[in-house]
């Protein structure tokens, strides 16, 4: 029998509800993981009892009812969350997003054949072992992604299985079976019923896996379907980046000629943060900028930040293919030396008393430190002011 170490809690959760003449079983993303090597990052458990029972069960933790329209009961245990979900079958989908109503049943392989693919639909515990009727196993253990039951039917009743798809084959590098492929591309219209805020979340996971590059290339009309803007983006070389989504949504129209209109375009359509989006249009906007001495990255830091330093040096090096310079490794001791504005030896104050007024103040200011940060002018009050009297005559 195919064995799998749960941890302490979900063995007790999963004991207790059989001693109560009830079956339970993990299920899902944690069973996958698992048998595929991986920790996994939570459990879900699934269960014959409604979710009063389950609540009655577990009266002495925390509970947390927010999903019990939909079966879920959440369990708090050693400060921990745990889905606790009645067996399911769910019925018809005429949003191609939703069930139209959700029904318990007392069997786990209906619960089971709900799941979206293979190697999701399986369920573990100790006593009865692996529950695998649709050979999620033999998917793992080969890399293949496959739906459960008719593709077409499955992507039709909810349409973002068909990015969870791309997301789990790019996450694994597992290969798409041949049935689910040509579905994804058939039934792709229907992403316009999933919501910008899901189709994010996806594009999200996907973008920032080790095999960025290939599933995007691979499935790009499929991924137009769902965004629009992503039309011009280029995805060559994304993997090569670090793993971070906001220099990698920037990459998509880094190499492009309109790349600032497109990606704003493009995330305020996701309903990005303003946060993503005043970002990456800061990277778009210092593409051109020389940084190749440290008085240019002295300078560019003055303003922006060290992050963004780094995200744009990550673009250029590995997007734009310019040279990576020894200069770069030194940005972190770089920015902590940087006289910060605050520091400067004069003042508005003292620039009013020699004469200066209104904007010419803070231009020279501006001025002054950026020739300090340089090295150009010594940050002393004295030769600063001198500076200053000299410009102004
Ligand atoms: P992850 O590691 O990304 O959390 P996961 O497999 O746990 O992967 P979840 O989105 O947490 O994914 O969903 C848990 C389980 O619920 C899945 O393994 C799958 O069995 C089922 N599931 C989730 N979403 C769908 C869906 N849209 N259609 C069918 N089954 C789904
Ligand atoms: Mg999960």
């Amino acid at each position: 029998m195919k064995k799998i170490e749960l941890p302490e809690d979900v063995r007790f959760i999963i004991d207790r509800i059989c001693k109560s003449q009830h079956e339970a079983f993990a299920v899902g993303g944690c069973v996958r993981d698992a048998l595929f090597g991986l920790k996994p990052h939570d459990y879900d458990i699934t269960t014959d009892c409604s979710p009063q029972e389950t609540e009655a069960l577990f009266s002495e933790f925390k509970i947390i009812e927010t999903g019990i329209r939909h079966g879920t009961v959440t369990v708090m245990i050693n400060h921990q969350p745990y889905e606790i979900t009645t067996y399911r079958k769910e019925t018809s989908y005429s949003d191609h997003r939703h069930p139209d109503n959700v029904s318990f049943t007392g069997n786990i392989e209906d619960d089971l054949s709900r799941r979206d693919f293979t190697i999701n639909a399986m369920a573990y515990n100790d006593s009865v072992g692996l529950v695998d009727p649709f050979n999620g196993l033999e998917d793992l253990n080969k890399g293949i992604i496959r739906c459960v039951g008719i593709a077409e039917r499955r992507f039709e009743e909810d349409a973002l299985r068909i990015l969870r798809c791309l997301r789990f084959s790019s996450r694994f590098n597992f290969r798409i079976e041949e049935a689910t492929s040509k579905a994804l591309f058939e039934k792709k219209e229907l992403l316009k019923f999933v919501s910008v805020e899901r189709i994010a979340v996806e594009l999200n996971q996907i973008i920032c896996s080790d095999n960025a590059e290939k599933y995007l290339t691979e499935y790009k009309d499929v991924f137009v379907s769902a965004i629009p803007q992503i039309i011009n983006a280029d995805f060559t070389d994304l993997d090569d980046l670090n793993k971070d989504l906001k220099t990698r949504l920037t990459a998509l129209f880094f190499k492009n000629e309109n790349g600032l209109s497109e990606c704003e375009s493009m995330l305020r359509y996701l309903h990005y943060s303003n946060e993503v989006i005043n970002e990456a249009l800061s990277l778009l906007r210092h593409k051109n900028d020389s940084l190749n001495t440290v008085n240019e990255i002295k300078l560019f830091l003055t303003d922006e930040d060290i992050s963004t330093l780094k995200r744009l040096i990550d673009l250029n090096v590995n997007i734009l293919k310019e040279p990576y310079l020894s200069v770069y490794d030194d940005i972190d001791m770089i920015s902590d030396k940087l006289i910060a504005r605050s520091e400067l030896e004069v003042t508005g104050d003292d620039l009013k008393q020699i004469g200066l007024t209104g904007k010419d103040i803070g231009i020279a200011l501006e001025n002054v430190y950026k020739l300090v940060i340089t090295g150009k002018l010594a940050n002393d009050k004295k030769t600063i002011i001198e500076y200053v009297k000299r410009e102004m005559n």
